[in-house]
């Protein structure tokens, strides 16, 4: 250890992150949480951000304010670009593109995954996928901008594909998103425009398995099936999208067989995660070994072989039986905090024992699964449980309780308080597909004069 005082950096402020910070307050390390987004989000309620029902504020926190009470954590805004594993340093960009450099006794890698196009980055120009803040309030523009449009729009196709929409990936969020959408078209906005009908938007969910939510038991899945049907929710099973445009998508049969065109303006893509960029950098220079999606390979005590002073937790950390859930970022953040504590007492490290407290999904009003143990609970029942656990482990008592005010008038009155979006942006040619400025026309005459 080169200094009395140890430095422990932790890249990352979500759910691994923030337990490990949490854990080592008040030890006698200094600790840095360094994130790219400056705050935690609660990544299970962004769905409810999407479609209106929550704010952003209620699902997130600032880090700064989080860890406030914590004398010996500071808090960082900057994305990790760059690890000198000898050095012991790691070097940090700004949004305004400058970079700084930390340096370490102990790295805490709690950078979590990015959604995954499977090698066609260029899907995301038209199918968000569900991640970050930024990702829940571009979905919450298409969605509530496709119900306007529509509205302009005489009846006939082009208004139709405006009121569909295509979710890919039934897993939980997928089935979330695409719940919600039913949901909303046939309860907020029903009796609020005057052209369009919103209860007959067509919500069409995609899957390459043979059912809804694969990591759930059958029985439980069978049911959230049964009532996605009953919500009006089209499901295919057994496919993949292999092709979103800005006007479109086609589906191909995992079998063989002629491919599907589907007409529809707002493509959400829920299909796969992967890890962020800079884990693959870090695992490179740590000569670690990755999987297929880019998770890497731990020790026991969720050290990175040969680098007993770095360790990953969450869904980055690459072992047989860690899933990708908040429980095991949280026990993994604070194991490793343990480890650190231990190696200052000079005491030899634990297994990590990740233990499974079961698993939650969210299918419509009423209706929710748990499962954890031999308990299994569907319907209201599951909902009230879904509903304590979320409240439980999201940051911050004033969210909790503006949550908890907001879901019971949205129980009682059907209606959604966070509908506004804002149109613009930063110009970037994923931003707005809508009103296209004359750099994004720009770029897809460029495009096409490629093509041609
Ligand atoms: C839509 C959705 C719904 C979910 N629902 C559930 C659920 O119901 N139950 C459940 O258990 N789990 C759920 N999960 C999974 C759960 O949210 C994750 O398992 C958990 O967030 C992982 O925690 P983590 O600390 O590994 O990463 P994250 O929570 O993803 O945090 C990673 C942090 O690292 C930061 N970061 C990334 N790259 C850099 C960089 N280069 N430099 C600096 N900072 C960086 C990010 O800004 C972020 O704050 C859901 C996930 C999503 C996306």
């Amino acid at each position: 250890m080169s200094r009395a005082r140890p430095k422990v950096l932790i890249i990352g402020g979500g759910f691994g992150g923030l337990f490990c910070a949490r854990r080592l307050g008040k030890v006698d390390v200094d600790v840095t949480v360094l994130d790219r987004a400056a705050c935690h989000v609660f990544q299970p309620l962004l769905y409810q951000c999407a479609t209106g029902t929550l704010s952003i504020g209620q699902i997130s926190r600032s880090l700064r304010e989080e860890l406030a009470d914590y004398h010996n954590v500071q808090t960082l805004l900057g994305e990790a670009v760059r690890l000198d594993a000898d050095a012991r340093t790691l070097t940090a960009r700004r949004p305004d593109d400058s970079q700084y450099t930390l340096d370490y006794d102990y790295l805490v890698i709690a950078a979590g995954m990015r959604q995954s196009y499977f090698g066609h980055e260029e899907y995301a120009a038209w199918a968000p996928g569900m991640k970050t803040l930024d990702d829940a309030l571009s979905i919450r523009r298409r969605l509530f901008g496709a119900f306007e449009i529509a509205e302009t729009l005489p009846p006939g196709p082009e208004r139709d594909s405006w009121l569909t929409f295509a979710v890919t990936g039934a897993g939980p969020t997928g089935v979330e998103l695409a719940g919600q959408i039913r949901e909303l078209a046939t309860r907020a906005l029903a009796n609020e425009f005057h052209a369009i009908e919103p209860e007959e938007a067509r919500v069409l969910l995609f899957d390459g398995g043979d059912r809804v939510l694969k990591t759930f038991a059958p029985a439980l899945a069978h049911q959230a099936g049964r009532t996605l049907e009953e919500l009006g929710v089209e499901m295919h099973f057994g496919v993949h999208v292999t092709d979103v445009r800005r006007d479109g998508i086609t589906v191909s049969p995992k079998g063989g067989g002629p491919d599907e065109e589907y007409a529809t303006r707002t493509v959400l893509w829920t299909a796969g995660v992967e890890a962020v960029p800079f884990a693959r950098h870090a695992a490179e220079m740590l000569d670690a070994t990755t999987d297929r999606s880019g998770r890497i390979t731990v020790n026991e005590d969720l050290s990175v072989p040969g680098h007993p002073d770095v360790f990953v937790v969450g869904d980055l950390a690459g072992r047989e039986g860690l899933p990708g859930v908040a429980e095991n970022a949280m026990q993994g953040g604070w194991h490793v905090a343990a480890c650190i504590r231990r190696d200052l007492a000079t005491r030899g490290r634990r297994k990590y024992r990740y233990r499974d407290l079961g698993s939650a999904a969210y299918i419509s009003r009423g209706h929710a699964l748990l499962q954890a143990g031999p308990v299994k609970l569907t319907g209201r029942l599951g909902w009230l449980g879904w509903g304590f656990i979320h409240i439980a482990f999201l940051t911050g008592v004033q969210n909790r309780v503006s949550t908890v005010a907001t879901w019971m008038a949205s129980i009682a009155r059907a209606n959604r308080t966070d509908r506004t979006f804002i149109l613009g942006g930063s110009g970037h040619p994923e931003e707005p597909y809508t009103w296209e400025s004359p750099v994004h026309q720009g770029n897809h005459a460029a495009k096409d004069d490629q093509k041609a």
